[in-house]
């Protein structure tokens, strides 16, 4: 079988970061499964299901039609749903906050468990997620748990959207991370946390660059 790096970690950590440019040096597959949680929420939004609504989304996520294109000049990805490009879209606080309620579905957890092994092919998998070295991929050679303090991660989110949204602040961005942290770390199914075998990293003291180095000399070992 394939072999699997985790990184899993609370958003804004740079966890995403790490897990592309890893897998790009390493010329291994790359699982975004964040992804997966805000492609499912955008889906049930477009066909008007309810997120309180478990079994629904247990089929919508059972059918979910998806693919991952590799991006042709930049390291990210290109994600399509139902054929057309929601890259950008998905990325929304909006379907950040959909995203973190479908997940607490134990339901749509399991819908979502297989898609998410099929990603394990040869080279190898850099997989990304809150759950990859607990729950979906427990035999992973190497774990990374990725933290950074709420205040770090939520000037980060502010740097990235004050662009194109002039009405956000960073309080009330600080503000969602620490709402998001605490229904991810609270609830019962697969909440977040490192596993006993993982190696904990802060990259709030710590650049992209040193965690990517980090990573690569126990990938080395
Ligand atoms: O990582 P990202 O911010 O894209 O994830 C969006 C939401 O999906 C998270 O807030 C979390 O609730 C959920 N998620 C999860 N398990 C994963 C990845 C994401 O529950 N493996």
């Amino acid at each position: 079988v394939a072999p699997v790096i985790t990184i899993d970690g609370p958003s804004g950590s740079g966890k995403g970061t790490v897990a592309s440019l890893l897998s790009m040096r390493l010329g291994w597959n790359l699982l975004d499964s964040g992804a997966l949680y805000r492609l499912l929420a955008l889906a049930a939004s477009n066909h008007g299901i309810d997120l309180a609504n478990e079994e629904l989304l247990r089929v919508l996520a059972t059918h979910l039609d998806v693919q991952f294109l590799p991006a042709e000049a930049e390291y990210s990805q290109r994600i399509m749903l139902e054929g057309e490009d929601v890259t950008n879209v998905i990325r929304s606080e909006y379907v950040g906050a959909g995203a973190s309620q479908v997940a607490a579905w134990p339901a749509v957890r399991s819908a979502l468990l297989l898609r998410q092994h099929a990603f394990r092919q040869l080279p190898g998998l850099v997989a990304d997620g809150r759950d990859m070295g607990t729950v979906v991929f427990p035999d992973a050679s190497l774990k990374i748990f990725l933290t950074a303090s709420a205040e770090e991660r939520a000037r980060r989110r502010f740097l990235q959207l004050k662009e194109s949204d002039s009405d956000v602040t960073l309080g009330s961005l600080l503000d969602d991370i620490r709402k998001r942290d605490a229904r991810d770390t609270q609830r019962t199914v697969a909440p977040l946390k490192p596993a006993v075998d993982a190696i904990q990293l802060d990259s709030t003291v710590l650049s992209i660059e040193q965690v990517l180095g980090r990573i690569l000399e126990e990938v080395a070992i």
